[in-house]
């Protein structure tokens, strides 16, 4: 499995990031979770046809992490495609983005794809889709209501998207993690409903991750202080993301 950051900033927005999103590809598929900045464009520059993306994964609903899918659509929509998209998002949220769809009128475009919603509970983890040896689920984030962060596995390969979240005792306790994409919203302290780099460093047993990249991240906070204050063990497991960088699990 492959996980490319298509986006890197936190909701603030960034001189030179796109607020967060993912691509994870296994085998031909690809999905995305959550749509922000600018999703065509990124795209293209991560060398991902639109028809290669079976569905997207949402987060939750704020703004920074939805933004982008009426123009994914419209992109898809441009490109002719035939072929169903699966959107996953909790069942609460099934009616916002309803409307969101209808608010841009897809029902109205001459649209050749179906826009296939499918719900999960986001209270519990589990499994959105198991496809070859590609398994993707769910876990609660410790955010503002309904969010969830995203574990990927390929056999004993573990991917672990934290979504924005507070220091998060489920991803914790995993006894595998091969990759770990965490929110990093401030470099220090604690701050409300998100997670500094200090916390993440502090909070979780990275002897056991793989790997570390932090994302949603905010312009001008003292990251690079953080990490040069770390053991060199630590540090050298930890990565400040950027946009399009991309990585196997
Ligand atoms: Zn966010
Ligand atoms: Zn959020």
């Amino acid at each position: 499995m492959k996980v490319t950051l298509l986006g890197t900033s936190s909701a603030a927005g960034s001189r030179e990031r796109d607020n967060t999103y993912l691509l994870l590809e296994h085998d031909q598929d690809a999905w995305m979770i959550d749509v922000g900045g600018n999703p065509l464009g990124k795209l293209k520059q991560a060398g991902m046809p639109l028809d290669r993306i079976r569905g997207v994964i949402l987060t939750h609903f704020h703004i920074d992490h939805i933004f982008g899918l009426p123009s994914l659509l419209w992109g898809m929509w441009l490109g002719g495609r035939q072929e169903a998209l699966t959107v996953y998002c909790d069942a609460g949220h099934a009616a916002q983005l309803q409307q969101i769809l209808a608010s841009y009128r897809t029902s109205e475009w001459p649209i050749g794809f179906a826009i296939d919603i499918r719900t999960f509970d986001w209270t519990k983890p589990s499994t959105l889709f198991a496809q070859g040896e590609l398994s993707v689920s769910v876990f609660p984030s410790l955010h503002v209501g309904a969010t969830v962060g995203v574990r990927a596995a390929v056999s004993e390969r573990v991917l672990v998207y934290s979504a924005d979240t507070r220091p998060n005792e489920w991803i914790a306790a995993q006894q595998r993690i091969d990759v770990l994409v965490h929110e990093a919203t401030a470099a220090r302290g604690a701050i409300s409903v998100h997670t500094s780099l200090e916390q993440l460093v502090r909070f979780y047993p990275l002897e056991r991750i793989g790997r570390v990249v932090a994302v949603h991240l905010t312009d001008d906070e003292p990251y690079g202080d953080v990490l040069a204050e770390c053991e060199a063990r630590v540090r050298e497991r930890i990565a400040l993301g950027a946009d399009l960088m991309s990585f196997p699990v």
